[in-house]
C-alpha cells in the first residue's frame, strides 16, 4: 500500500534507538524527510546514516539534545522546514515506590512525559491545520490502559497527556482540517529499555534473565516481545493519507496482553 506521504517532513523525537527509531525507519521507507533527535550524538548520527540508505530521495537531519529542554525543541522546529508529521517520544521515568518519590521526581516525569509533547503539539498543530494535513503520533505506554504498580510516575504523567490529547483531537479546526492526533501504547517491545528492565528485575530477585523474560512472555498471548519494526509500521500507517478519519485514539500494541474486550 502506498501510504501517500512521500516528500512530507516529520520530526521524530527520541529516535536513535528502539521504538522511535522504528517509527523513523518506517517513515523513511515511505520517502518522508526526517528531523530526528536523541541526547547521544554518536548513535543519533549512526541512525541518520542508516535512515538515508532506506530511500534515495529523503533528507535526514539530526538535532542532538534532551527533548525536554526548550532550546532543543526550538532547534527541532527550526531544523524542520514544515512539520507535517510529529512523533512524540522520550525515555520513560524510573520505576520505584511512590513513598520514595519527591515532588521533584514528579515534576521531572510530568516535564518529560506530559509537558514536552504538549509543547511540541502546541507549536505545530495550527500550521498543520492551515496546510490541510497533519499527523501527531504520541508514544505513551500500555500502562495508560492497565497501570503497572512500580511505574507510578509513568502511569500518572502519561495519563494526564492522554486526557489532553483526547480533548485536543476533538477541538474545532483540527480533524476538519485533516489534522489527526493519536497515541500508540506499547506493551513489551524488545528494545534496550526492555533488556535493562529485565536485567534489573534479575538483579533484584536473583532469578536469571531468561526466567524473568519467560515469566513476562507467559502474560503475552503472542508469546514473544514486539519488534521496533512492527511498531514503526503502525506509526507510519497512522501518519498515512489512509488514516485521516482516525483521531483521538489510543492504539494498544501488546500481543494481546491486555485482557479487556475494549
Ligand atoms: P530505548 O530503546 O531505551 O530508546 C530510547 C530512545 O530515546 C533512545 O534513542 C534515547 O537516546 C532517546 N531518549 C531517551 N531520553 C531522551 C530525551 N530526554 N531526549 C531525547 N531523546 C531521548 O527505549 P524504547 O523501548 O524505545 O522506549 C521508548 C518509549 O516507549 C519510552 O518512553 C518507554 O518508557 C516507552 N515504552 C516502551 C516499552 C517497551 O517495551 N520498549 C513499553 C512501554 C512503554 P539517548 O539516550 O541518546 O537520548
Amino acid at each position: 500500500m502506498d501510504l501517500g506521504i512521500a516528500g512530507r517532513w516529520a520530526i521524530v523525537c527520541a529516535a536513535s534507538k528502539g521504538l522511535g527509531k522504528g517509527c523513523a525507519t518506517a517513515l523513511a521507507r515511505e520517502g518522508v524527510n526526517l528531523v530526528i533527535n536523541a541526547r547521544g550524538i554518536d548513535t543519533l548520527e549512526e541512525t541518520a546514516v542508516y535512515l538515508r540508505t532506506l530511500h534515495p530521495a529523503i533528507e535526514v537531519r539530526c538535532v542532538a539534545g534532551d527533548v525536554s529542554r526548550d532550546d532543543i525543541r526550538h532547534a527541532l522546529l527550526i531544523a524542520c522546514p514544515q512539520v507535517d508529521i510529529l512523533v512524540n517520544n522520550a525515555g520513560g521515568p524510573p520505576p520505584g515506590d511512590f513513598r520514595n518519590w519527591t515532588r521533584e521526581d514528579w515534576l521531572n516525569a510530568i516535564e518529560i512525559n506530559m509537558l514536552t509533547p504538549i509543547e511540541l503539539i502546541k507549536a505545530t498543530v495550527d500550521g498543520m491545520a492551515e496546510r490541510g494535513f497533519g499527523r501527531v503520533v504520541t508514544i505513551t505506554s500500555s500502562a495508560v490502559k492497565a497501570p503497572i504498580d512500580i511505574l507510578g510516575l509513568s502511569n500518572g504523567a502519561r495519563s494526564g497527556l492522554t486526557g489532553f490529547v483526547a480533548g485536543l483531537a476533538r477541538q474545532p479546526r483540527l480533524a476538519e482540517q485533516n489534522v489527526t492526533l493519536n497515541n500508540l501504547l506499547p506493551g513489551s517491545f524488545d528494545t534496550e529499555r526492555l533488556q535493562k528492565t529485565i536485567q534489573s528485575s534479575s538483579q533484584a530477585t536473583g532469578k536469571s534473565q531468561e526466567a524473568i523474560a519467560d515469566q513476562r512472555l507467559q502474560g503475552i498471548p503472542a508469546r514473544r516481545f514486539g519488534t521496533a519494526e512492527e511498531f514503526g509500521a503502525v506509526c507510519a500507517f497512522l501518519c498515512s493519507v489512509h488514516a485521516s478519519y482516525m483521531t483521538g485514539q489510543n492504539v494498544l500494541l501488546d500481543g494481546g496482553a491486555y485482557p479487556g474486550t475494549f
